[in-house]
């Protein structure tokens, strides 16, 4: 049970032997072995905030624990700099993007002043998403084995965007994403990951009642009413304003309060504009609750989504959307965007339900309000099937048996 105040403890894969059993945890350990004490880089452009630095902060230190020596660096750069990134984010998933040429040089600034601040000094060297991607421009002096992990949806992206990242893409020794709908005619191998959480940290562990009433009073939140809840960065395609719109259509046939929670990351400059937009549709209402809340919120999150009636994330765009995963680990009915790495984990009318629209996901709310029974069945579905296919435990068997594909087993 989390004990909240604490630093997290670390975290060993043996501690996994009760989610995974030890068979599981024995053939991790011998995959291992057999990469001869090889080295991996990972590298980011955030340590908090956001999918890709949650999945990092536990499955490096795993990693480790199993016996491949891991290091996570994360780039540095300007405000202009995460403009351009966020701007490239945005058009990779297919929304309208203006182009300026500007953008591009910024970008191309930024990954030299990066290859000269960091170190490559993994036998791999693993890049997550496209604000680093350039730094594959290292391999000339640093050979080893690179790889491309994409967490963004670019089945659709804007075609400029697009040619100006494939010059880094080729580059690389493999290229990993998180659907197969995802896949891009690219000379380069293709691996599909589900991405993962992780059900010991104390973003998912078990907490005690007391606490997760502590913390609905902590935000004024009345816990003997019902609780609909989306956790978000601030971010337009999440649709925080369609949340609202969906929730005053709920309200209009049952009693219920709306949590938006969500924080900033620093690769997201667009998050303090669609808060304000965010505060201002929320009007005077003292049912919806908006929390910006900080970094080392983990405790806070699970208890906001352990006490909810129904999860929401209705995204209009979505990598895969870990808060997803973490609503269908903690047994609720989710109701989610049919987009992105969305439908992988939720499989409409068996694990949650899936919508299309404000009225869509309306209609799913209330839907699951007026049967608990059906409602509690697809939570219990939906921890199944998050639990066989989207643990870290099970990411990290995909990083071992990757690193055997690009080096060879053996040392
Ligand atoms: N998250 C958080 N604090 C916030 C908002 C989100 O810790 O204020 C976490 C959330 O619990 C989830 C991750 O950040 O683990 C978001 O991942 P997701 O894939 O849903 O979206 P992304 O932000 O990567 O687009």
């Amino acid at each position: 049970m989390a004990s909240p105040g604490l630093p997290p403890k670390l975290v060993l894969l043996d501690d996994y032997v009760s989610v995974i059993g030890q068979a599981e945890i024995d053939e991790m350990r011998a995959l291992a072995r057999r990469l001869g004490g090889r080295s991996v880089k990972m590298v980011n452009s955030t340590a908090v905030g956001g999918g890709v630095a949650e999945i990092l902060n536990r499955l490096v230190p795993l990693m480790q624990d199993v016996g491949v020596p891991t290091r996570w660096d994360v780039i540095t750069g300007g405000e202009d700099f995460f403009e351009v990134t966020k701007g490239f984010h945005n058009a990779l998933h297919g929304a309208p993007y203006e182009v300026r040429w500007q953008a591009f040089e910024i970008f191309q600034a930024y990954q030299q002043q990066n290859l000269q601040n960091l170190r490559f000094e993994g036998d791999i060297v693993v890049i997550h998403d496209p604000q680093p991607i350039g730094l594959i421009q290292a391999r000339d002096q640093k050979p080893g084995r690179w790889v491309w992990r994409c967490h963004i949806d670019v089945s659709r992206p804007h075609p400029l965007v697009w040619d100006f990242l494939v010059q880094f893409m080729k580059r690389y020794d493999a290229m990993i994403i998180s659907s197969p709908a995802f896949t891009r005619p690219l000379p380069v191998p293709q691996f599909l990951f589900y991405p993962s959480i992780d059900p010991l940290s104390q973003k998912n562990q078990e907490l005690e009642p007391e606490f997760i009433q502590q913390t609905l009073e902590r935000f004024g939140i009345d816990p003997k009413r019902r609780i609909l809840t989306q956790i978000s960065r601030f971010d337009r395609l999440k649709d925080p304003l369609g949340v609202i719109q969906a929730y005053k259509l709920v309200r209009k046939y049952f009693d219920c309060q709306l949590i938006l929670a969500g924080g900033g990351a620093k690769d997201d400059p667009e998050g303090g504009q669609v808060l304000a937009e965010v505060m201002e549709a929320k009007g005077n209402d003292p049912d919806i609750h908006i929390l910006d809340l900080p970094p080392w919120s983990a405790l806070e999150i699970n208890a906001l989504q352990r006490a909810s009636t129904v999860i929401i994330q209705k995204s209009l765009q979505e990598g895969f959307g870990l808060t997803v995963t973490e609503g269908l680990w903690k047994k609720k009915p989710v109701v989610a965007g049919a987009v992105g790495g969305i439908p992988l984990q939720v499989i409409h009318k068996l694990t949650g339900l899936l919508c299309h629209s404000v009225e869509g996901c309306a209609y799913q709310i209330r839907f699951l309000l007026s049967n608990p029974q059906i409602a509690a069945r697809l939570g219990e579905n939906g921890h199944e099937h998050a639990k066989e296919n989207f643990l870290v435990t099970r990411n990290l068997k995909r990083w071992l048996s990757l690193f055997h594909y690009l080096v060879g087993s053996g040392a």
